[in-house]
């Protein structure tokens, strides 16, 4: 027996995938935790459809904005970072933040993107975080999308009308990578793309709690700095991947 365990090793991921389906509960959530990744695929020839589960409309401690305000500035940025990323599609889903259920009405919203895109691989939250405090749109949205991919949108006979009246084959999805985890297993070299992702934080502005540009910088390459572990790289986004059988 050894005497002390081996530190667990990221395993880098090199290969771009084709087709990518991003799920986020708020503005900002995926560009925060693996836009790097998405502007780093994108320049490889990649396809990417995000798909925003809330508003937003409750993310601030301004006590002069309401909801519905608050809702629309976020989306505005939403927008703005996924132009600024190249992302080709974002698709809103409008529910109100705070209020994401796991429900049968969700999870059909997110076999149908899936099925839509037939991605190779979708990111979004991880669910299962045990001692760090995470947002109930971001462990719903993660177990709901894990549920989506695996089996409901494998399998034709979940939300049959899908198939049936919309034309949307199942899709096997190979890989789930999951963002914020406390179980990260695989991490993905951004050094070349960590301005496109500083650029598209910096979009969601509401979100910068007074913050200057400079300490936005610094804030994310320090993130950015905190999971490279032994792979060798300056900058990477770590995440837990979960492989299927297809
Ligand atoms: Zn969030």
């Amino acid at each position: 027996m050894p005497e002390s365990m081996p530190e667990p090793m990221n395993e880098p991921m090199n290969e771009t995938p084709q087709k990518v389906l991003v799920v986020t509960p708020h503005p900002d959530d995926a560009d925060f935790w693996c836009s790097g990744s998405i502007a780093k695929w994108i320049a490889d020839g990649a396809t990417v459809r995000y798909v925003l589960c809330t508003d937003g409309g409750k993310g601030t401690t301004d006590p002069n904005i309401s909801s519905a305000d608050l809702s629309k500035v976020r989306e505005q940025e939403q927008a703005d970072a996924v132009k600024s990323l190249g992302v080709q599609e974002l698709v809103l889903l409008h529910h109100p933040d705070g209020s994401l259920e796991d429900n049968d009405e969700f999870r059909k919203e997110l076999v149908r993107q899936i099925r839509q895109v037939q991605p190779d691989v979708v990111l979004c939250p991880e669910p299962y975080r045990k001692n760090l405090a995470w947002h109930r749109d971001h462990r719903i949205a993660g177990q709901v999308t894990l549920d989506a991919v695996f089996p409901c949108a494998r399998d034709h006979l979940h939300f049959e009308e899908l198939w049936r009246d919309e034309g949307l084959e199942p899709h096997k999805t190979p890989t789930i990578l999951f963002w914020g985890t406390e179980l990260a297993d695989t991490v993905i070299d951004i050094s070349n793309s960590l301005d496109a992702k500083i650029k598209a934080v910096a979009a969601h502005k509401s979100q910068m709690d007074g913050r200057n540009e400079k300490e936005v910088q610094d804030f994310i390459k320090e993130r950015a700095q905190e999971d490279v572990g032994g792979s060798g790289f300056e900058f990477v986004e770590a995440f837990r991947k979960v492989t299927f059988r297809v």
